[in-house]
C-alpha cells in the first residue's frame, strides 16, 4: 500500500468517525434511513462549511456557494434535454452564420486583430456564448472549433490597453465605452476556459479587468443597457478572483457595485430582459458584501415584478417590452431574451442562495415557456410567448403590445435579432446546472433530466452517476452509480415544492424519512458500483387561481401547468424552404371557460398518459404524452380584439349558457397556440357577464 492510499484510508476512517459524530448532533434532521449503510436526512440549504478541493468556488473573502458549478463538459445531457441540443445544434444556433450578417467572420470587428470592421455589438457574442457551450455540452468537434475560431480572433485582438473587440465600443456612448458587449464577450471566455483550461483565457480576462478597473467611477452609469446591466459583469470579476486571487478585483468589484445602477434599491427599471438579468445583482453582490439584506434584496425584486406583473402561469412576466401599469393580462407577452435571462438568474441564484426554489422556477420556466418561444424543429422563433396566447399571426398588435409590428409569429431572421442571437445559450446553460458540486464533497442534483455526470467526491474519487428520467412527464427518476472504488460522499436531491409524498429507495429498499418538499434528501454511504436510487416524485393535480388577473384558473401537475389544445394552421408567409417565416392560425374553439368543481377542484380533470417511450420532442401536440380531460362551456363573447390578440380576461366565475363539452389540455410548453389562465364557469348572481370589449 502506498503513503497516499494508506493516508486516504486512514483520512477515510476519520471521516465515518466525523460522520457518526455528525450525526449524533444533527438530531431531528438524521435518521437511519434505508438500513443498508445509507443514512437520509433533509436539509434546507447544502452546507457552506467545509471545503472541496476538487472544483473552484468562492475563494475567501467571498461568500462561500453551497453550490458550485461543475466544470462544463462534466455532464452529458440525454433523453429529450439531449435532443433537444441536438435539433439547436442542427437548427437555428447551429446553423446562424447562414442567416445572420452579425455572424459573418468576413469583416466582423470582433474577428480582427485590431478591433476594425462591422457588426461589432452584442449579437455576436450573444450567439458565440451560447453556440460555444452548445459545442462543449454536446462534445461536437464541428461546433467547437468554429467556436474556437471566433475566440482566437476574439484573444489576439486585445490591445496594450487591455481592451479586447471592437475598438469603435471604446467611445461609442457620446465618448464613453460601451462597456455591455464584453460582458458577454467574458461569459464566452469563461466557458472556454472552463471546457479547455486555455492559458490565454486568465491573463487576457486580468488585462482587461485592468483597463476597466482604472475606468474613472462616472463611465460605470454610462449608456442605458451597461449601467443596468454591469451585474453580469460583476459575477465575472468574481469567477476570474476565484481563479487568481488578484485582490484588486475586490476593488473593482466594489466600484462595479456602487457605480452601476442600484438594483439593491428595489426595481429601477422595468425593461423586461434588464428586469431578467438585472434584478439579481444584489444577490451577486452579496457574494462580496457577506451582508444577507443584499441576498433578499435580489429576493424582493423578483416578488415585486412577480406580484405586479407576473400574475399568470408559466413562470414569466408580463414585459413585452417593458412593464407597463395596467397591462398585467395573460395576452401580454414575455419576450425570449427574457425567458433565457431569467432561467440563468435562477441558475445562478441556486448556487449563491442554495435554495431549492429557484431551481422551481427554473424549471417552470424552461418546460413551459422556453419550448413554445421555438418551433419544434428549431428553425425559428418569436419575440414574444404568452400564457395565453391563441394566434401567431405577424400583424401589429401595438398598443396592446408594448412594441409595434411583428412580435408573434415565427421567424428565424432578424425581426427578432436579439433573441434570434440571445436563444442560444437557454438549453446548453441549463444543461450545464443539471448536476452540481457542494463543499462538503458531494454532488447535487439540482434540474432533473435524463443525463450522465461524471465528478470527483469525497476522499478524491470520481464517479459517474446516470440519471435516467423522462421528467418532467415521469415522476420517477433513477440513478446509477458506477465507481471503480467505493467511494463515501453525500447525494443531494432537490425535492420541488410541488412535491408532498417525495420518497426514495436505495437498492430497492425504501427510506422511512419523510423528504419534505422545499428541500434536498441527503443520502450519505459508501457508494459502490452499481448502487441504484429511485427518487419518485408524486405529481398531482392542483388549481392555482388567480385573485389580482380576474381570479382566473390555471392548471398544474407537478411542475407542468396545462393548456387549453388548440387546432393549429401553420402558414408560410416569407422565408425560404429551409428557413420558412410561419403564422400560426387556431382551427378549433378557444374561448372556453373551466367548470370546475368548488369544493374539490382537482376532482375536474381526468389525466391520460400515451402509451410507449417518449417522443425525443416531446413539446408538440402530437408528441407530448400527457393530456387533462376537462369540463368546459364556450363563451361566446370572448374574442380576439381587432388586432388579433385574445381579449382580456374577465371576472370569473363567468356566466354562460353554452352546453357543457368536454376539452382537452396539454402541457404549455407543447402548445404553440394556448389558454393557460382559464376563465371559470359560475352561476347566480355572482357570476359575470362577459361584455364584447370595445
Ligand atoms: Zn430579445
Amino acid at each position: 500500500m502506498n503513503s497516499t492510499l494508506a493516508w486516504a484510508n486512514k483520512w477515510q476512517n476519520f471521516e465515518s468517525l466525523l460522520i457518526i459524530l455528525l450525526a449524533a448532533h444533527a438530531g431531528p434532521h438524521l435518521c437511519l434511513g434505508a438500513g443498508n449503510g445509507t443514512t437520509v436526512s433533509t436539509v434546507d440549504s447544502p452546507p457552506t462549511s467545509s471545503v472541496n478541493p476538487f472544483y473552484t468556488a468562492n475563494r475567501q473573502p467571498l461568500t462561500p456557494s453551497p453550490l458550485i458549478k461543475l466544470p462544463i463538459g462534466s455532464i452529458k445531457p440525454e433523453g429529450w434535454l439531449g435532443h433537444q441540443l441536438e435539433l439547436e445544434a442542427e437548427g437555428l444556433t447551429g446553423r446562424l452564420p447562414e442567416i445572420s450578417k452579425w455572424c459573418k467572420f468576413e469583416s466582423n470587428a470582433w474577428a480582427d486583430s485590431k478591433g476594425q470592421g462591422q457588426n461589432g455589438w452584442e449579437e455576436l457574442p450573444y450567439w458565440l456564448k451560447g453556440y460555444g457551450d452548445l459545442g462543449c455540452v454536446l462534445r461536437n468537434q464541428d461546433i467547437i472549433q468554429n467556436a474556437r475560431k471566433w475566440i482566437d480572433a476574439v484573444l489576439a485582438s486585445q490591445d496594450p490597453s487591455g481592451w479586447i473587440g471592437p475598438r469603435r465600443l471604446t467611445n461609442s456612448l457620446n465618448g464613453q465605452p460601451d462597456l455591455w458587449p464584453n460582458m458577454l464577450m467574458c461569459n464566452v471566455l469563461e466557458s472556454f476556459y472552463e471546457f479547455s483550461g486555455d492559458p490565454r483565457v486568465l491573463p487576457a480576462m486580468s488585462h482587461y479587468f485592468e483597463w476597466l478597473n482604472r475606468l474613472p467611477a462616472a463611465d460605470f452609469g454610462a449608456g442605458y443597457w451597461p449601467k443596468i446591466r454591469l451585474g453580469d459583469n460583476l459575477q465575472s470579476v468574481y469567477w476570474l478572483y476565484n481563479r487568481t486571487g488578484q485582490a484588486w478585483l475586490l476593488e473593482l468589484g466594489d466600484k462595479i457595485h456602487q457605480n452601476m445602477a442600484r438594483w439593491d434599491s428595489g426595481v429601477i427599471d422595468w425593461h423586461n430582459v434588464n428586469l431578467s438579468q438585472g434584478f439579481r445583482e444584489p444577490a451577486i453582490y452579496y457574494q462580496q458584501s457577506k451582508d444577507v439584506k443584499f441576498l433578499h434584496a435580489a429576493t424582493s425584486n423578483y416578488e415585486t415584478v412577480m406580484d405586479r406583473f407576473g400574475q399568470f402561469p408559466g413562470g414569466g412576466f408580463a414585459g413585452d417590452e417593458n412593464c407597463r401599469p395596467g397591462f398585467g393580462d395573460p395576452h401580454q407577452g414575455f419576450e425570449t431574451c427574457g425567458i433565457v435571462e431569467f432561467m440563468h438568474s435562477f441558475e445562478m441564484l441556486a448556487k449563491i442562495s442554495g435554495e431549492p426554489r429557484w431551481a422551481d422556477r427554473c424549471e417552470e420556466l424552461a418546460f413551459n415557456s422556453l419550448p413554445a418561444a421555438l418551433t419544434p424543429d428549431w428553425r425559428a422563433l418569436h419575440y414574444l410567448t404568452c400564457a395565453n396566447q391563441v394566434q401567431l399571426d405577424r400583424g401589429n398588435k401595438a398598443p396592446g403590445i408594448n412594441n409595434s409590428g411583428t412580435m408573434f409569429s415565427y421567424s428565424p431572421f432578424e425581426v427578432y435579432r436579439c433573441c434570434q442571437h440571445n436563444v442560444a445559450m437557454g438549453w446548453p446553460y441549463y444543461a450545464e446546472e443539471l448536476w452540481l458540486a457542494t463543499r462538503d464533497r458531494g454532488l447535487c442534483a439540482s434540474l432533473y433530466g435524463a443525463s450522465e455526470v461524471t465528478a470527483q467526491v469525497g476522499i478524491g474519487g470520481k464517479v459517474t452517476i446516470g440519471e435516467q428520467t423522462d421528467y418532467p412527464f415521469s415522476d420517477t427518476i433513477n440513478f446509477r452509480v458506477t465507481a471503480v472504488q467505493p467511494v463515501r460522499f453525500p447525494l443531494y436531491l432537490r425535492i420541488p415544492q410541488w412535491c408532498a409524498g417525495a420518497t426514495v429507495k436505495v437498492n430497492g429498499k425504501a427510506a422511512a424519512h419523510t423528504l419534505r418538499p422545499l428541500a434536498y434528501a441527503v443520502l450519505e454511504r459508501q457508494w459502490k458500483n452499481g448502487d441504484r436510487v429511485t427518487l419518485q416524485l408524486p405529481m398531482r393535480i392542483t388549481v392555482r387561481r388567480w385573485e389580482k388577473n380576474e381570479n382566473a384558473a390555471s392548471v398544474d401537475y407537478g411542475p407542468l401547468t396545462f393548456s387549453l389544445k388548440i387546432g393549429e394552421r401553420w402558414v408560410r408567409y416569407g422565408g425560404t424552404a429551409d428557413w420558412p417565416e410561419q403564422e400560426v392560425f387556431p382551427t378549433t374553439p378557444w374561448n372556453y371557460g373551466l367548470v370546475i368543481d368548488a369544493m374539490d377542484p382537482a376532482r375536474s380533470f381526468e389525466l391520460t398518459r400515451k402509451p410507449g417511450p417518449l417522443a425525443p420532442q416531446p413539446f408538440t401536440p402530437e408528441s407530448v404524452p400527457l393530456e387533462l380531460k376537462a369540463k368546459a362551456r364556450k363563451i361566446p363573447a370572448w374574442k380576439l380584439d381587432s388586432s388579433g390578440l385574445v381579449g382580456k380576461l374577465q371576472p370569473s366565475p363567468v356566466k354562460s349558457e353554452e352546453p357543457i363539452e368536454t376539452v382537452t389540455l396539454i402541457p404549455m410548453g407543447a402548445a404553440r397556440l394556448r389558454v393557460s389562465a382559464f376563465p371559470v364557469i359560475g352561476e347566480g348572481a355572482g357570476a359575470h357577464e362577459w361584455t364584447t370589449a370595445e
